[in-house]
């Protein structure tokens, strides 16, 4: 069924409510003006993977984008758990959310009350080890990343998110699963919803994450690589390198760790540094 018409509660502004019931009104800045945030989140086996840093970035991006959200980091992170409980569920996504509402509709909105939604539904893992070891195929976008001083690049912005709608949509019907983004001066940057890695020579490669999402699970991969002794190289890379990568790979907490065959005409192979990282990660959410 579609979201509005499910069932479930919902956290809403301090209180778990109906599912549908948690409306807001058409008349809300966040909707007119995209001065909205979210996060995506994981739990597995009951316990929300690295809550305490989504909550973190969600407060964080509010305050890019010059509003605060009304709840500690501890009080996020005892509501999502209290949403997961509502909802019986335990290996589930979860959806915060927070955005301006309704008492000031004009570009200048600084009295606005500030609402926040929890919402949790079962999004399984995308594929089994087997599938998911053949990669995926990905288009490049023909939107590109926005230079940090166009827009927010590093908040989750529910704003930036419609270029990569755009992108994946566009991907979509080319026949691909998803679109490689490049950055403001054409270097690699992420996909529309994931961070990407390289592999070369059995060392990691990957984009500085200074105008695009500073992925949780991209931080996490670099500490599990680091950790069993794989290189780990942060730095610019064009698009044209992409010939000379072995192996390549999206990680997200949507897309978990990804590997990747195609990138328009670069091909990859998944390999030992792909599948390593796959299970390591498997074994952190579970930890
Ligand atoms: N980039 C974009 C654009 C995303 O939407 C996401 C998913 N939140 C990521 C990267 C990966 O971030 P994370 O690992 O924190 O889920």
């Amino acid at each position: 069924p579609p979201f509005d018409q499910r069932d479930g509660f919902i956290w809403f502004n301090g209180a778990l409510v109906p599912w549908r019931d948690a409306k807001l009104h058409v008349l809300s800045h966040g909707l007119h003006y995209g001065s909205s945030v979210f996060e995506g989140e994981r739990a597995y086996a009951g316990k929300i993977f690295k809550s305490r840093e989504h909550s973190e970035r969600f407060k964080r991006s509010a305050e890019i984008l010059d509003f605060q959200i009304p709840y500690t980091v501890e009080e996020l992170d005892a509501a999502k758990d209290a949403t997961l409980k509502a909802n019986n569920l335990v290996n589930s996504y979860v959806r915060p959310i927070a955005w301006r509402g309704s008492e000031m509709m004009a570009v200048a909105a600084q009295n606005s009350t500030i609402h926040v939604a929890i919402a949790t539904w079962d999004w399984p893992s995308m594929f089994d080890i087997n599938t998911k070891m053949k990669g995926v195929k990905l288009d490049l976008a023909e939107y590109c990343r926005p230079d940090p001083r166009t827009a927010p690049s590093m908040a989750k912005a529910a704003g930036l998110y419609m270029i990569c709608t755009i992108s994946k949509h566009r991907a979509e019907r080319r026949g691909y699963a998803d679109a490689l983004m490049l950055d403001w001066q054409g270097r690699v940057a992420e996909c529309t919803g994931a961070n990407v890695f390289f592999v070369k020579d059995g060392a990691l490669h990957t984009p500085i994450a200074d105008c695009f999402l500073d992925g949780i699970t991209r931080r996490t991969v670099i500490d599990l690589a680091k950790a069993r002794g794989i290189e780990v190289v942060e730095r610019r890379i064009m698009p044209d390198e992409m010939s000379t990568f072995d192996e390549c790979f999206i990680c997200g907490t949507g897309a978990e760790v990804t590997p990747v065959a195609e990138i328009a005409q670069y091909k990859f192979t998944p390999g030992a540094v792909s599948r390593a990282l796959i299970e390591g990660y498997d074994k952190a959410v579970h930890a």
